[in-house]
């Protein structure tokens, strides 16, 4: 197999990993770009854009992840690129300017931190043969040693590990093999302690993925583990990705479970968990804020926020000329550009109609029936 056709593989089987991308939209963060294969257009977790050359280095892996494609006992085409492979195709997109940087991860090939060598020695390849100083996300094997991934924070831009449940037991349910608190916490605390302000990896960024829907895990539980990275953790982005059913072995609750009674349910899940993170990260909304149904589940009808605020009515109308900016993050309808923009035209006179703020439509009808300018 020569380098490309290995990467029309590789960067397919990369497709589930969406621990580099953003998520506003229920599908935006799933889109390819330019040549619909392996160049992806990302948001990074510092902010801005770029385009991410995102590969495998290995489809092979010896785990048995019940919910994964790639498990060992799958019958698919595996193959591996070397280290210097991917550092060179990855260059020649680079001079190109196809591609402005690399997400690498990979199968577990033998061991973790024998494949944490191989991941490590791709980047050190870049950096110290090719000279290259932009964006390299690397992912951290479950199981690898303190050493590999201390080596991987000297050499990338970010890191990921991917969580994927939210707890033991739906890890030993879904994940043969790995051991969650061994393999997955111990190197995510120590990922998040070796990051934090004032520490030498300050500087990289570390994000993680669950797959949601692959156990019987709730949201509830779901979005405590997403405040315990943010809060405790030091992660700097969580992502979600909706299990896809079929993927997995027959006896996990993902395939056991009877098909949703609505079209996209799990990808409108997935989008809650979303704008959950998002009122974490950008709203100021607490642990509690964020409010469940009996089943422990985000609504599927309306956003979090919404649900929020149905449940507050003694906190509204707010009124938008003497309100905190806390507050008015808390009407729906208002994002933090928004509130912002209210704080500032106050100091320009009084606001008078809620038109004058710019919105229309829905998101106008939406913050009318939550504020009012007095
Ligand atoms: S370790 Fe698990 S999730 Fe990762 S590639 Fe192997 S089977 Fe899939």
């Amino acid at each position: 197999m020569d380098t490309v056709e290995k990467l029309k593989i590789l960067s397919a089987d990369s497709q589930y990993d969406l621990a580099c991308a953003c998520g506003t939209t229920k599908t935006g963060h799933r889109k390819r770009g330019l040549d619909g294969k392996w160049l992806y257009p990302v948001a990074l977790p510092g902010g801005g854009q770029t385009i991410l050359l995102k590969t495998l280095l290995s489809n092979a892996c010896s785990g048995g992840c019940k919910y994964c494609p790639l498990r060992a006992k799958t019958d698919i085409r595996r193959c591996t690129l070397a280290p210097d492979e991917v550092a060179r195709v990855f260059m020649q997109y680079y001079e190109r300017r196809m591609a402005f940087g690399l997400f690498l991860s990979s199968g577990i090939m033998g061991s973790a931190d024998a494949t944490m060598d191989r991941i490590n020695a791709a980047a050190r390849i870049l950096r110290y043969g090719y000279g290259f100083k932009g964006y390299i996300h690397l992912k951290v094997i479950p199981g690898a040693s303190d050493a590999a991934i201390e080596d991987s924070l000297s050499l990338a831009t970010a890191v990921s590990l991917n969580i994927e449940t939210p707890g033991k037991k739906h890890s030993d349910r879904i994940s043969a093999g790995k051991d969650y608190l061994t393999d997955i916490i111990r190197p995510i605390r120590l990922m998040g302690g070796l990051t934090a302000r004032g520490r030498r990896y300050q500087r990289v960024k570390c994000t993680t993925q669950f797959i949601v829907g692959a156990s019987d895990e709730t949201d509830y539980e779901i979005v405590g583990s997403m405040y315990s990275l943010y809060g405790e953790m030091n992660f700097k982005r969580v992502y979600f990705s909706a299990y896809q059913r079929g993927l997995g072995e027959p006896d996990i609750p993902g395939e056991m479970k009877p098909f949703a009674p609505r079209k996209n349910d799990a990808l409108v899940r997935e989008h809650r968990l979303y704008q959950a993170d998002f009122l974490c990260r950008k709203y100021g909304f607490k642990k509690d804020d964020i409010l469940f149904g009996p089943d422990g589940n985000l609504s599927m009808d309306k956003d979090p926020k919404e649900v929020w605020a149905d449940n507050h009515p003694e906190f509204f109308p707010v009124r938008l000329n003497t309100a905190t900016k806390e507050a008015l993050l808390k009407v729906p309808g208002l994002g933090p550009d928004t509130a912002q923009k209210i704080i500032e035209a106050r100091g320009f006179g009084k606001i008078r109609r809620i038109e004058e703020l710019g919105v229309k439509g829905k998101r106008l009808a939406r913050i009318k029936a939550y504020a009012v300018p007095e």
